[in-house]
Parts: structure tokens; C-alpha cells; sequence
């Protein structure tokens, strides 16, 4: 019977059956930073010795007390079930409380959705509120996965470029030049992955102008790399009055705990995106995991001193690697002001020749490292820099 049905599939005149795979994740880009992460994996099964500085995994385990709460939560036999789908009532709690002390940004729990990982929050949103063709303002450099989620949406990114001369930030009046009747929403990350900067209050405060003057545009601000600041001052968005009602404030544990695979992250929203958000996470993935909402709920609300001890050390590597880089003919490295990675503008390299094999792009440039240096990073095409390519010195030291 099987082989006549195997057989009846063949002749069927429907080209579905020959085509598995939607045009939505054909379009795709697969990410960047887990490609290069999977490659460097490739060659270590190989036996090959690979230095990588390709992701952002933090190299220190969660800290103790968060470890022991997950533990007491598994022992309490409490926390099995599913969970509510915006996340356990006391956590959303914590999260609001952390929100007013820490950002100072006015919200209640009723604000706070938990996901899995930052990641899912930023997926939410996006299928929350883009409508085909509505546009993004993506300032660039930016976040792999905001240009692919934006487009999964039916949205359009629309890049505005920081210069490497303004340490890759865009202005103000970049931002006003981008904006078109078409546009719904602005997202960034400060600090920001890929380029490590900070936007100072000074900074921030022409674009909260520029914002006012568009009240129909929302405002995505990812501050998931908050504590890996070394300016001294991080500026949330939502805490100014003029736009809080229309910033959607995006974190998680992941960078900040080193608990990157719990897969905790939450938003701080207007009560409408908010519930909107929580429908699309019923109908794809519900509630995050129970235990890692235990965990992340001591990791916010107990001593951020094994955060500010982490930071201190990435703070010396950030020295370290600047120096080294600084060392490298042709490298054009800014020293950013957070999160843990370098952008170094290689294109010097570009054109040029071993004899055997020519390097023409950032691409080019990582394959060829990772080749003949068996050291991983990843392409600033990914980032929107294709002169760049970025390091993570969320690596131990010798790496
Ligand atoms: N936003 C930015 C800017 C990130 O760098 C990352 C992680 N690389 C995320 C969001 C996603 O975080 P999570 O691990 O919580 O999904």
C-alpha cells in the first residue's frame, strides 16, 4: 500500500508537494551570529582548536543564588504547570518595581509580558503591530535579528546609518529625514549590539524631540546590555513623559546574569500592545519556562553585585582587546562605551590577496580567519556594516 501511495504523490499535478517550504522562510536570512557560532562548532567536532569570539555568551555561569533559586523552585513542586502566558503575577510585579526604580519608567504589572528570551519579545511586537508595508526605522548598526523578524512581519526596515565617525550613532536628524507617513515605529539598542555605544542624555534628548513632533510612532528601545555600561548613565527612553506612552521597553536576564539559556526576557508596554503581545504568545508558544521565571525573579530582585563584578571584568578586557586590536594594520577600531563587542571597519583588507585566495568582503574576511586562524568572528553584513566585522570579548582572556 505504501509504495502505491509513494507512487500516486509523484503523479499528482500539485507543485506544493514539490515546494515544502513558504516563501516567508526562503526570504529569511538565517542569523549571522548562530551560523558562524555553528561553523566554529563544526570545526571544534573536527578536532580543530576554534577561538570564539563570534557570539554573545557571556563565559561566567549564572551566579549562586540564582542557580539555588531555581533549585528551591523545583523542590517546592510549584512550579510545573503551565504558567500564566504574560508570566507568574509576582515576577510581572518585580519586573514593573525594577522598571520604576531602575529606569524610571511609570508602569504597573499589567504592562510586563515575560517570553522567552528578549528575543521572543521582539517577535511579539513585531506581530503585534506591523501591518504590511508599514515601515521600521532601524538605526544602524544593528541587532541581526530586527531586519529578519521586522520583514517576517510584513514591515519594511528602514536603515538609518550611524557614521563610525559619531562612534556608529545616528542623529537626530537622520532619524527625522527617515521618517515617512508610512512609518509605525523606531527601534535600537543602547547599549547596542553590534557597535558597543551608548546614547548619553545628550544625545538622546534630540531624538525625544524629534519623536514628539511624530506622535503616531512608537518606540522599540532594546536595553538588554543596561549593565554593561561604562559610561556611569544609562537613558531609558521610556522614562521620558512626552513619549512614555508609546515606548515599548525591551530586557531580559540573559546578558545581565549571564543566563543566556534560561531564555528569560520580558517588555514594559502600553496595556493595548501589551495584551496584544500576550495573544500572539498564546497561540505560538504560551508561557516561558516556569523554573527559569523563578530564577529570573531572584536575578532581578536580589544582589546585582555579581552583575557589577562581571561588567568590571569585561571593562578590562575591553582595554585589552582594544589595545590588541589597535596593534593590527588596517583594523579601524572605535572604543565603545557598552555591551561587550567590538566593530573593527576591516575593509582595508578588501582586494587583497594571500597569492591563493582573494578577500573581497567582510564574509570573505571571517571565513579566511576562521580558515587560516581558526579564530570566529562575525560579518558586519549581518549588522548592516559591511565594512565591519564584529568581536565579543565575552571570552575568557586567553581566548
Ligand atoms: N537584543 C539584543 C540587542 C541582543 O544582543 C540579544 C541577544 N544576543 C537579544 C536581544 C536576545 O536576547 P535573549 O537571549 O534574551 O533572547
Amino acid at each position: 500500500m505504501g509504495t502505491n501511495l509513494e507512487g500516486l504523490i509523484f503523479v499528482l499535478p500539485n507543485s506544493k508537494q514539490m515546494n515544502p517550504l513558504s516563501q516567508r522562510v526562503i526570504n529569511m536570512s538565517e542569523s549571522a551570529t548562530l551560523a558562524m557560532a555553528q561553523k566554529a562548532r563544526d570545526f571544534k567536532a573536527r578536532g580543530i582548536d576554534v577561538i570564539s569570539l563570534s557570539l554573545g555568551e557571556p563565559d561566567f555561569k549564572t551566579p549562586k543564588h540564582i542557580q539555588e533559586a531555581a533549585k528551591e523552585a523545583i523542590d517546592s513542586g510549584k512550579y510545573f504547570a503551565y504558567p500564566p502566558v504574560a508570566g507568574y503575577m509576582d515576577f510581572r510585579e518585580a519586573i514593573a518595581k525594577k522598571f520604576k526604580d531602575e529606569n524610571n519608567i511609570d508602569c504597573a504589572a499589567a504592562n510586563i509580558v515575560v517570553s522567552t528570551g528578549a528575543k521572543q519579545s521582539i517577535a511579539n511586537i513585531m506581530m503585534s503591530m506591523l501591518d504590511p508595508g508599514d515601515e521600521v526605522i532601524v538605526l544602524s548598526p544593528y541587532w541581526v535579528s530586527y531586519a529578519d523578524v521586522i520583514k517576517v512581519a510584513e514591515g519594511t526596515p528602514v536603515y538609518v546609518q550611524g557614521d563610525i565617525d559619531n562612534n556608529f550613532k545616528a542623529t537626530a536628524v537622520q532619524i527625522e529625514a527617515a521618517i515617512t507617513e508610512k512609518t509605525k515605529m523606531m527601534i535600537y539598542s543602547s547599549p547596542c549590539n553590534p557597535s558597543g555605544e551608548v546614547f548619553t542624555k545628550a544625545e538622546m534628548d534630540p531624538i525625544v524631540k524629534v519623536m514628539e513632533r511624530y506622535p503616531n510612532i512608537y518606540i522599540v528601545s532594546d536595553e538588554i546590555y543596561e549593565h554593561i555600561n561604562y559610561t556611569g548613565e544609562h537613558i531609558s527612553i521610556g522614562s521620558y513623559p512626552t513619549v512614555a506612552d508609546r515606548v515599548i521597553t525591551v530586557n531580559g536576564v540573559a546578558k545581565a546574569f549571564a543566563m543566556t539559556g534560561w531564555r528569560i526576557g520580558y517588555i514594559c508596554a502600553p496595556l493595548e500592545i501589551a495584551k496584544a503581545c500576550t495573544k500572539i504568545q498564546g497561540q505560538f508558544t504560551s508561557a516561558a519556562s516556569g523554573i527559569s521565571q523563578r530564577a529570573a525573579l531572584a536575578a532581578i530582585t536580589t544582589d546585582l553585585a555579581p552583575t557589577r563584578a562581571m561588567a568590571a571584568e569585561y571593562l578590562e578586557r575591553r582595554q585589552m582587546v582594544y589595545d590588541m586590536l589597535n596593534e593590527i594594520p588596517g583594523f579601524r577600531t572605535v572604543m565603545p562605551s557598552g555591551a561587550f563587542y567590538f566593530l573593527p571597519q576591516v575593509s582595508y583588507y578588501f582586494g587583497k590577496s594571500d597569492g591563493e585566495r582573494t578577500i573581497n568582503n567582510a564574509s570573505d574576511f571571517c571565513i579566511y580567519l576562521l580558515e587560516e586562524a581558526n579564530v570566529s568572528l562575525v560579518t558586519g553584513e549581518a549588522f548592516g556594516v559591511p565594512d565591519c566585522v564584529r568581536l565579543s570579548y565575552a571570552a575568557s582572556r586567553e581566548d
